[in-house]
């Protein structure tokens, strides 16, 4: 048996990592936490028994301990509950699926309690990689990427030399918005936002793929995840989701992973690494598919691929105030406060205005994106 936690279970991973510990006979869950959602993760807990369950709102989690009385599952709540869940001690892996920089605290606890990790929380990396990675190694612990194109780039190095490797290639869909000119991108709508041609996401994600906020943040985790330096990092737009990221070596050949656009086989892949097993679903059918076409990045209009190039480049706090800028004006966004190309300003707004710490601490990092967070709401 494989026994697994999951934080952020009521999500587009969670729950997708949830239907593969149901299609799964030797996979069992000890621990799920959520944020407020008490009805889903009631139901979570009814059917996949974890000894411990998370949620981060206390009066909601009060609510769900008087709803499970008659099942022997402890109730946790608040960041001692998430920091208590990560490290269970009956499971070996942690699938880390929160959105935000909440995660980071939780991947600590996890990797000091020597579980490995199924990181889909990008986040945690972006703002706080030089902290993690050098922790995970301290401790041996392995961290599974469960991001599509991460996962693609891990599954074709296996087997391969890091002094082969020349750089990595990020494939990205471009999102709802990549033929849109400058214009054009004045006047979207949130339901425009919201509609990804290929993948069916949590919303802020589905927000930071059409600004290309997404695509910067991989580049930044995949510096983290590959220890690799930004200018063997490239990203070619393909607009049909099936390569879903590349590694090109140093004789020039090139390996590539492709699949449907289905979440289940990165998660599957990091829970079972380094099998490969059955999943069930649509196959590729090259002749019906035609063809597989690639396009530069439209980096002048959708700006957030080259503010985190910027924002990488510079280092230190710098990738936190990138992060935490673009989760306040994406949260603004989908209140319908501000426009689409008003995320933009305010992460360019922020990135100005930051004096950037070298080699922030966890501290200083939290402090950073607290900063960020009342310089916008001073504005
Ligand atoms: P969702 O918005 O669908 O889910 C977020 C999850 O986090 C929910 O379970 C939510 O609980 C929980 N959560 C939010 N706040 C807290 C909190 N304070 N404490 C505990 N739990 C909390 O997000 P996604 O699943 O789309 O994304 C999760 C992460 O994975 C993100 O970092 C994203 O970038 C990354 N990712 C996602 C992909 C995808 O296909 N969805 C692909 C690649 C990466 P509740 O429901 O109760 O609010
Ligand atoms: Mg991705």
């Amino acid at each position: 048996m494989k026994y697994i936690s999951i934080i952020g279970s009521t999500g587009s991973i969670g729950t997708q990592t949830l239907e593969l510990v149901r299609a799964n006979e030797d996979l069992a869950v000890t621990t799920l936490a959520a944020g407020s959602n008490v009805d889903l993760l009631e139901r979570q807990i009814r059917e996949f028994h974890p000894h411990t369950a998370v949620l981060y709102d206390k009066q909601r989690a009060e609510e769900l301990r008087l709803r499970v009385k008659d099942l022997e599952v402890k109730v946790l709540s608040g960041p001692e509950g998430l920091i208590e869940a990560a490290s269970e001690p009956s499971c070996s892996l942690v699938v880390t699926a929160v959105v935000g920089m909440i995660g980071i605290k939780p991947t600590m606890a996890a990797i000091r309690a020597k579980k490995d990790i199924a990181l889909a929380n990008k986040e945690t990396l972006v703002t706080a990689g030089h902290l993690i990675m050098p922790m995970a190694k301290e401790y041996g612990v392995s961290i599974y990427p469960v991001d599509s194109e991460h996962s693609a780039i891990f599954q074709c190095l296996q087997g391969e030399a890091e002094r082969d490797v020349d750089s990595l290639i990020i494939t990205a869909s471009g999102g709802p918005f990549r033929t849109r000119t400058k214009e054009e991108l004045k006047t979207v709508t949130l339901k425009d936002a919201l509609n990804h041609p290929n993948w069916s996401m949590g919303k802020k994600i589905t927000i930071d793929s059409a600004t290309l906020v997404n695509k910067g943040l991989e580049v930044i985790e995949a510096r983290w995840l590959f220890d690799m330096d930004f200018d063997r990092i490239k990203v070619v737009v393909q607009p049909q989701s099936i390569i879903h990221s590349m590694v090109q070596f140093k004789d020039g050949g090139v390996k590539a992973q492709l699949g449907t656009p289905d979440m289940k086989l990165p998660i599957q892949y990091a829970l079972y690494y380094p099998e490969r097993r059955f999943l069930p679903g649509d196959r590729l059918d090259f002749a019906a598919l035609g063809s597989i076409s690639f396009e530069e990045p439209p980096v002048d209009v959708l700006k957030g691929l080259s503010y985190a190039y910027d924002a990488g480049r510079t280092g230190g706090s710098m990738p936190a105030v990138l992060n935490a800028a673009n989760e306040k004006a994406v949260a603004l966004f989908l209140q319908e406060k501000i426009s689409f190309t008003e995320i933009y300003d305010l992460i360019e707004d922020a990135m100005n205005a930051h004096h950037v710490i070298e080699n922030p601490s966890l501290t200083e990092v939290l402090e950073t994106e607290q900063w960020v967070y009342e310089f916008i709401e001073s504005r």
